[in-house]
């Protein structure tokens, strides 16, 4: 059955109040819409974790740097909701702007420090808009769980430290990144690759795993980080914005994984613009 779909903050609280006067506990799972497999693993752990579960869905444009990016970003509600059907979630919450960002909002939530670099380095203004947008969403949902994905790990650490600073009682649960059989991460903007778009973006994620090897057996990462740059070129990747190692829990820059790491990527392929990470072992 569709979860009933709910567009009011007042028609929330009447929901999640019942829910919180009964003692449960309620999951949320913060999206933009466009929904893949991706977002449905995130659905399913709420389903599995908790008693009551939301699915967000807002395409939230503060988080935009990007205008044209903001206007073809893909909009797909009715299959949304059709393919939540089947996880028995309970409630599709889908605010219009005014819920999120009434006339005369003027808070900005700004996390320093973890987001100076990748992501934030590219793409100017995005953080605040994702740390103001969830600080909203986690109130306004009185979540005690919130699931969100690996794929993207900036923001996973982000939102953790933002929800412990601010003693926001929402528990964070990073999910592991689900793929196309292709190793290629899913992704809403994978829609709008080409059929030989999408068999070139397929080559980054085996590209990254030659470096992880090449790590673990005592390579430093300088050199095979120019190699696996030379190599997303020639498979069409254009503007590599970074190609980066770093401590898993402070993003600190690192040579050699000394302390368990990921490996992050943000690269472009016709136009659309692709991130991606993996688990690098301590060696
Ligand atoms: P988005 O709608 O792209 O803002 O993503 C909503 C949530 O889904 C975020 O927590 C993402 O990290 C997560 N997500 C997006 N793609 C994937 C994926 N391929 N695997 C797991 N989680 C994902």
């Amino acid at each position: 059955m569709t979860a009933p779909i709910l567009r009011s903050l007042a028609e929330l609280r009447d929901l999640t109040a019942t829910w919180k006067r009964a003692g449960e506990c309620i999951g949320v799972v913060p999206t933009m819409g466009a929904l893949h497999a991706g977002h449905l693993s995130l659905a399913q752990a709420a389903r599995t974790g908790c008693d009551r579960v939301i699915v967000t869905i807002f395409v939230n444009p503060k988080q935009f740097n990007n205008p044209e990016d903001l206007e073809n970003y893909p909009r797909t509600e009715h299959e949304d909701a059709e393919k939540l059907a089947p996880l028995g979630i309970d409630a599709i919450y889908v605010p219009g702007p005014n819920e999120v960002y009434p006339s005369g909002f003027a808070t900005n939530v700004s996390v320093s420090g973890l987001t100076d670099v990748m992501e934030g380095e590219f793409r100017p203004g995005h953080f605040d808009g994702v740390a103001t947008v969830v600080a909203k969403l986690f109130l306004q949902t009185s979540a005690d769980r919130a699931y969100f994905g690996q794929k993207d790990y900036q923001q996973l650490m982000l939102v953790t430290r933002m929800a412990r600073d601010l003693d926001i009682p929402t528990e964070v649960i990073g999910c592991p990144t689900v793929r196309e059989p292709s190793g290629l991460a899913m992704s809403s903007r994978n829609l709008r690759l080409s059929d030989e778009g999408l068999i070139k973006a397929a080559q980054l994620n085996p590209i990254m795993q030659d470096v992880v090897q090449a790590l673990a057996q005592g390579g430093s990462f300088a050199p095979l980080a120019k190699q696996a740059r030379d190599r997303l070129e020639q498979a069409g990747f254009t503007g590599i914005e970074y190609f980066d190692l770093r401590c898993a829990t402070s993003l600190e820059a690192l040579d050699t994984p000394t302390r368990p790491a990921r490996m992050l990527v943000a690269a472009w392929m016709e136009g659309v613009r692709l991130i991606d990470n993996i688990e690098v072992p301590k060696v």
